[in-house]
Order: structure tokens, then sequence, then C-alpha cells
């Protein structure tokens, strides 16, 4: 292996298998369609989707690129891109490869519309089918989606297109469900039951947080993200609750120990002192590895079966904690988070939130992967 950054995450396969079961007994009527987006929110794409590929029904990706990757991977399940096409060589290529997309706006409408696929290879006998898509409607949250209203003469007009597949999904997404007093959530889904009723479509509305707190968000598809990488969708149940493991843990080795002075300032801006002499041990990870420099003093890591407290700020590439009477050794491993140091436990500590910890450590470190 080439040299690398002493930092690494390790990524727990069982764990995101056994997440997805958790799934399916929460909303067992539904299909799941994991969110793989981001890297599998840093988990890797190609390696998640193997992982749940017997398990899943679909995967679901931000963009098109994520798709054809899978695809390039020889991932056969239903895949569906939540931004949709952004020009005509997208569509083109999403109905080659058999991607389901989302349309979103009025401008993906126009495009669709005026769609005329390139005749058929005669070489290629896969190249027949027409495109799959999906309809938003915006419920409310004011990001992505069509205006419901207008959706029944949308969704009949595109019924006749001859270059798509009939089976037309319809979906939304939530903007409050991890709030399980927020009523907006029952206003969404009010609101899209008000305008599709009457189309006997495929329908998917729920995230991780609709899984488990708004069952009559389910229908047919769900569309787990978060809980399938063992953080809890609702900020006030802990992730037992919801009987979820961790499935990527942070470590890094310390790479030194001394030793200081009872006054002895640590780190950028000398913002700890020690109180009385102090052993400290210095770890290879800092925020060049997605370690949050944001986080809270005395936030704490594990190691040697304890929790220890980071002293001073956050580096680029190391951190700084306190070993008290802690028998440790260079190059013993430091978990940053993990099963010890939850995701979540850390996202609150550094006022953000799970999903941009587990992305940014996804992006920056090697990964390896456990059974
Ligand atoms: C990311 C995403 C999800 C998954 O959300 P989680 O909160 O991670 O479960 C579902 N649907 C859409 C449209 C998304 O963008």
């Amino acid at each position: 292996m080439p040299l690398s950054r002493p930092a690494h995450i390790r990524i727990h396969s069982q764990a995101l298998r056994h997440n997805l079961l958790q799934v399916k007994k929460a909303a067992p009527q539904a299909k799941t369609m994991p969110a793989l987006k981001a890297n599998a929110y840093g988990h890797g794409l190609v390696a998640t989707a193997e992982t749940l590929a017997d398990i899943a029904d679909g995967f679901m990706l931000a963009c098109l690129a994520e798709a054809l990757e899978l695809r390039g991977a020889h991932i056969a399940q239903p895949l569906m891109v939540i931004q949709g096409a952004q020009s005509d060589a997208d569509l083109q290529l999403a109905l080659e490869k058999n991607i389901r997309l989302v349309i979103h706006d009025e401008t993906q409408l126009k495009r669709l519309a005026d769609f005329k696929p390139k005749s058929k290879p005669r070489s290629n006998s896969k190249y027949n089918q027409r495109l799959a898509i999906t309809l938003k409607l915006d419920t409310g949250m004011h990001r992505l989606g069509l205006a419901p209203e207008k959706i029944q003469s949308i969704y009949q007009q595109l019924k006749q297109h001859p270059a798509i597949h009939p089976d037309i999904w319809l979906m939304s997404h939530f903007a409050c469900a991890d709030e399980p007093d927020n009523t907006m959530t029952h206003e969404q889904i009010n609101n899209f039951d008000h305008y599709t009723a009457a189309l006997d479509a495929p329908k998917t509305l729920a995230n991780s947080a609709g899984i488990l707190a708004w069952a009559e968000s389910h229908r047919d598809w769900v569309r787990p993200g978060i809980m399938l990488y063992g953080s809890s969708p609702i900020n006030t149940i802990d992730r037992q609750e919801f009987d979820l493991k961790t499935t990527m843990t942070l470590l890094a080795p310390l790479i030194a120990i001394h030793t200081l002075k009872k006054g002895d300032a640590v780190g950028y801006g000398a913002t700890w002192i020690c109180p009385e002499d102090t052993r400290v041990g210095v770890v290879a990870c800092g925020y060049a590895d997605g370690y949050p420099r944001s986080i809270s003093p005395m936030t704490s890591v594990w190691l040697n079966n304890r929790f220890h407290q980071i002293v001073g700020r956050v580096s680029m590439d190391v951190i700084v904690i306190n070993l008290e009477d802690t028998m440790a050794t260079i190059g013993e491993q430091v978990e940053l988070w993990g099963q010890h140091v939850t995701i979540d436990y850390l996202s609150a500590r550094a006022q953000t939130i799970s999903y941009e910890l587990l992305c940014r450590a996804g992006n920056s470190c090697r990964s390896v992967i456990e059974p």
C-alpha cells in the first residue's frame, strides 16, 4: 500500500447490513432505497452498494456521476438520481444505463418534453427501454420540487410521452421530520396526499427520520440515509433506542508522549494551561483528516479502554490528549469516533451534524473495509 496519512477510517460492513435490517423492521411494507450519495456518507460508494446489494431494493444518489459509477461497477439494482438531468446528454446516458431520474423543476420538464432518444444501436439488445422518471413535489421545503397543484396534469402528459417509461413515481422530501413534535411533517404529508391521491403511482416520502418517527410516510419506497450509517435521525432519541450500530471508526496513532509542567501551555493560541504536571499524548489526526476543529473544550477520545480529553486546539494534523495515568505507547491507535465516542456525541460537541463529519472523514482519509 502506498504511504498515506496515519489517520484512517474503518468501515464495518456487518453494521451497515444490520442497520438496513432495522430500516426493514421499522417499515416492513416498504421497499428500501438506501441513500448512497456523497460517497455513501463517506463510507465508500461502490463498497457500500456491494455490501448492501442483496438486501436493498435499489439505491438513491444525488447526481448522475454517482449512479454511473455504480453501473460501471456492475451494480444492477434500480438507481434513482435526485438531482436528475442537467443536460440532454444526461437524459440519454440515464436511458442507456437504466437510471431513474428525479424531475424537480420546470427547466427539467421542458427538457424532458423535448427529449428524443438516439436510435437504438443494432448491436445493443438492452438498449430499448424508456427513460424512468420520478416527479418530485415541493410540499413545503421549498428547495427542490414542482408545484404540487400542477402534478396531475404533468403526470398525465408524461404518461403519453413515447420516450418515457409509464411507471412514473411520485416523491417529496421532509424539512422537519427529525422533530417528532413539529406539525410541518403532517402538513407536508397532507399536501402530498391531496395532490397525488388520485394517481396510481409508486410513492416515496420518508428519509430516516420519516422511517422511525412518521409511519404514515412509509408508502412504497423508503429512502434511509443517516440511520444506515449508525446515527440517530432524531436529536432527542439515542441511537441505541433504534438498535443502530457504528459503521465508521476514525482511528489515528499516538506519535509522541511527554510530561508537561504545571503552567505549560498546549497548542495554537496557548489556550490550555496545565493545572498540574500532566502527561499528554499527541495523536496524528487533525482537521485535515475530517476531525472537526470546532469542538468544545474537553471533548473525549478513546484509548486503552477509557475516555481521554483533548486539550488545546485541534490542529491541521495533530490533536493533544491528556493521558493522565493511562499506560500508553507510541503507535497505539486512538479512537476519535466510533463504538465508544459516538458520532452523535461528537457532532453535538462540534455544533454540527453527524452527516457532515462522516462525509468529511470519508473524503479525507484512507479507508479499510471490514467484513
Ligand atoms: C439525503 C436524502 C435522504 C436520506 O436522508 P437521511 O436524513 O440521511 O435519512 C432521503 N431523501 C432525499 C431526497 C435525500 O436527499
